[in-house]
């Protein structure tokens, strides 16, 4: 059901960057950090941000600002994620 849910796009239409046209979101360079920062700053005030995440890292997208933070920051948080699992069970 959660999964499910994840999976399902309906909180796009709340997504503070919808309808941008521009590559703000997706910098070819991520330590190009003007454009970062100017993506996480659209991110720090949208609705969404939490489904965003989350779906980013559950369909496993590699490229772009996901949630407020760059493919770099996903994978760490994958991994904390992952150790505090394994830790768990
Ligand atoms: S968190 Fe950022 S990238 Fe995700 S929907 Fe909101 S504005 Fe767009």
């Amino acid at each position: 059901m959660f999964e499910q849910a994840l999976m399902e796009t309906e909180w796009r239409e709340l997504a503070a960057c919808a309808g941008r046209v521009d590559d703000l979101f997706f910098p070819v360079n991520e330590s190009d950090f003007a454009r970062v920062r100017a993506a996480k700053a659209v991110c720090e005030g949208c609705p969404v941000r939490a489904e965003c995440l989350a779906y980013s890292i559950e369909t496993g997208q590699t490229e772009g600002i996901w949630g407020g933070l760059t493919s770099r920051e996903r994978r760490q948080l994958r991994r904390k994620w992952k150790s505090a699992s394994r830790r768990a069970s």
